[in-house]
């Protein structure tokens, strides 16, 4: 296998790629229905929630429409710090809502005050947080900015993308006041892509009942009804959904907190490594994300130039992402991804630049 060090899609691992090659099931039959309710059960413990999770045959931009369509009348605000969390924004405005954005520099984070006084001057029945942007490899302050949200306006739904972040860093959907929470499978999770899960709180589910319009595929209640039958309103990916139970499986045999060490050890040896390398990863100290890196690419080398010496390793690496191409160029540390591929990269980079 040629270790990708890119964000999505990334690496699969053999098993959970084998998992896909299994016989088709009626979707309707007690024995894919089985198979359905443990992926729910055990996805419920990646999310750390008593809530339902929802899987849909989506990516995970699907989910982000989800959330836009089932929770926000009218209202929303987009916290924006990166290509992702601006997609989030882009989705709200294409479904005709009336969408803000709260902006900060891609490569800083969201400040917990600026969030706090943004909802002082109006109020908003949602707000969007990507959690980890992986186009510029900074991680919001989750905890902090749910805090500032449920102090400053309660009743606002904190809806949130965790797509290159979960079962990587802990996030605890229920004790940190998370409304609605997504991911999608290519990323940390380590599947192929296609599928997108998300779970949604007791009082985010009541608004949606409030909401006209939320749309046929994404309806969450709707999915709700299925589900409760262990099923969903149209023909699931059953082959994502058989490869989601093995590597679900996986990974709680790994175990989360075992997972969330591995993915810290793996950034903070990248993150020192490109500092001592002249290369900084573009986050400040403090919001570095743990699962991918942006490295200010200070020698000035094509990345694709880079990317050409490293496949001949059998190994490759993302350009920065959007505006920051060339200037930038990533490293993901997900999925799975080990630290004895990130040293053999270090090396094999070291070697390039010398
Ligand atoms: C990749 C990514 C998305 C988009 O997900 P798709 O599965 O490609 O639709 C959304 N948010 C974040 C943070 C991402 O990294």
């Amino acid at each position: 296998m040629t270790p990708m060090f890119v964000p999505g899609p990334v690496d699969v691992s053999p098993e959970v790629l084998a998992a896909q090659a299994r016989p088709m099931l009626p979707h309707r039959s007690k024995e894919f229905e089985a198979i359905f309710q443990r992926t729910e059960e055990k996805a419920r413990k990646l999310f750390a929630t008593q809530r339902p999770v929802f899987q849909a045959t989506a990516s995970g931009s699907g989910m982000q429409e989800a959330g836009i369509r089932n929770f926000v009348v009218q209202d929303v605000l987009c916290c924006v710090n990166g290509a992702f969390s601006q997609r989030w924004f882009d989705v709200a405005l294409c479904n005709g809502k009336n969408a803000e954005i709260l902006a900060v520099e891609y490569g800083e984070a969201i400040s917990p005050n600026l969030l706090e006084t943004a909802l002082k001057k109006k109020h908003y029945e949602a707000v969007t947080i990507v959690h980890n942007e992986t186009s510029t490899g900074v991680e919001n302050p989750l905890v902090e900015l749910c805090a500032a949200v449920r102090q400053t306006s309660p009743d606002t739904l904190v809806l949130v993308d965790a797509v290159s972040s979960l079962g990587g860093v802990k996030i605890e959907m229920d004790a940190w006041g998370i409304d609605f929470m997504l991911t999608s499978s290519q990323k940390c999770l380590a599947l192929p892509p296609g599928l997108s899960l998300a779970a949604a709180s007791e009082r985010a589910m009541k608004k949606a009942e409030t909401v006209p319009n939320r749309g046929w595929y994404f309806d969450l209640m709707l999915m709700e009804k299925h589900r409760l039958k262990d099923s969903t309103p149209m023909t699931p990916a059953m082959a994502l959904i058989f490869a989601l139970d093995v590597q679900l499986d996986r990974i709680l045999e790994e175990g989360l907190e075992n997972r969330f060490a591995r993915h810290a050890v793996m950034a903070g040896r990248v993150q020192k490594w490109a500092e001592d390398q002249d290369m900084p990863p573009l986050a400040p100290p403090g919001v570095r994300s743990k699962t991918v890196t942006s490295l200010v690419n200070k020698r000035g080398f094509a990345v694709a130039e880079l990317n050409k010496f490293l496949l001949a390793r059998g190994m490759r690496v993302a350009n920065g992402y959007g505006p920051l191409k060339e200037k930038n160029f990533r490293i993901a540390h997900m999925g799975e991804t080990q630290l004895e591929d990130i040293e053999a990269l270090l090396v094999a980079i070291e070697e390039f630049c010398s």
